[in-house]
């Protein structure tokens, strides 16, 4: 069934930021902070897959946090369906929490070793259907909103979908592989219906052969649900692959965004075209223009003034390291952070 993409964002980060701020410095007056995210306006399209890529301590993954409020914003505005979410409490809160939902790199670590399959894909039902909370499966007969037998329906439904069954309902996370353990987790972000799914490098810690696999599950579930995701990666095959469109981070700022294809083939910002021409293509004799960065990524504790990439960018001017570029639409549909393009 062919993926409709909405006109109107479903989620709008505006001018979003995250400073942590170290400890210590109480004596000296100096406080230091982590710019983690640094204004990023970043819209995200009801239906489409937004890949958002850059390398590790880019701020990708504190951003998607942000965007569920897992990590609370220090400024800025994400807007969910027309509401901002940043000024929800309580009620309103959950309701929106039922919405977006995530799924984290390490499915071994983000499953609670001490519950069983069938508890931990109801636990979101649990929570947002009664006021209980999770130990009740066992033990209540009926909850608000739903069965208990409804609950235990709805399980099987959903891992059926990610492609498990009946056989893994009493079973603990350390009896079944990283894929099938990653396919529980994905059932449990589908039980309340989410809109939007925050997946935070959902593959990395997966075989290559079953990266594929859940990739294509993924696919699958979006064109089935009509879900929106953000894929949040660094492995950049596997986000062209999955991607309408590619956000591109440096040092905690968008540098890029744009359709994927594009995007892949001639990208425009100095740091993108560094990033992509590492990857091999799939052609023998056909390079890419590889470009090598000089040193490493500057600390996102100070970072450095004017462009952030002026340290290592191969086409840096003086005025580079005195004025930050703004992000500019240079083709339709396409945004970049630079001076020269
Ligand atoms: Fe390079 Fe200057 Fe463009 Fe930054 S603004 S990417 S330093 S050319």
């Amino acid at each position: 069934m062919p993926i409709r993409i909405s006109e109107t964002p479903l989620i709008e980060a505006r001018n979003l930021k995250k400073h942590f701020r170290l400890p210590g410095g109480w004596l000296t007056g100096q406080r230091r902070h982590v710019y983690a995210v640094d204004g990023v306006n970043l819209d995200i399209y009801a239906g489409e897959v937004l890949g958002l890529v850059g390398e590790s301590g880019c701020g990708k993954t504190t951003f998607g946090r942000m965007l569920l409020r897992l990590i609370e914003p220090t400024s800025g505005e994400i807007i969910f369906a027309g509401r901002d979410i940043g000024k929800l409490n309580g009620n309103e809160l959950r309701s929106v929490r039922r919405e977006i939902q995530i799924v984290f790199q390490n499915p071994h670590s983000s499953l609670s070793p001490r519950m069983k399959v069938e508890q931990i894909v109801a636990e979101p039902l649990l929570t947002h259907l009664s006021r209980a909370g999770i130990g009740s499966i066992s033990r209540q007969p009926g909850l608000p909103g739903m069965s208990r037998s409804e609950i235990h329906a709805r399980v099987i439904q959903l891992l059926e979908q990610v492609g498990l069954g009946k056989q893994h309902l009493d079973r603990f996370p350390h009896e079944m592989s990283g894929g099938q353990c990653q396919r529980v987790a994905i059932a449990r972000s589908l039980a309340l219906n989410p809109r939007l799914i925050v997946l935070d490098e959902p593959t990395s810690a997966l075989d290559v052969s079953v990266q594929a696999q859940i990739i294509n599950l993924l696919d699958d579930l979006r064109s089935r649900h009509g879900l929106t995701y953000l894929f949040i990666s660094h492995d950049l095959n596997v986000v062209q692959h999955i991607s309408d469109r590619i956000g591109v981070m440096y040092l905690g700022k968008l540098v890029e965004l744009g359709p994927s294809e594009p995007v892949f083939e001639t990208p425009l910002h100095p740091y993108t075209r560094a990033l992509f021409g590492a990857i091999p293509l799939p052609v023998v004799d056909q390079k890419r223009e590889l470009t090598i960065l000089d040193g490493n990524v500057p600390s996102p504790v100070n970072p450095p003034s004017g462009c952030r990439f002026h340290t290592r960018c191969p086409l840096a001017q003086p005025a580079c390291s005195q004025t930050s570029p703004e992000m500019r639409q240079v083709q339709p549909g396409r945004f970049v952070a630079c001076h020269l393009v």
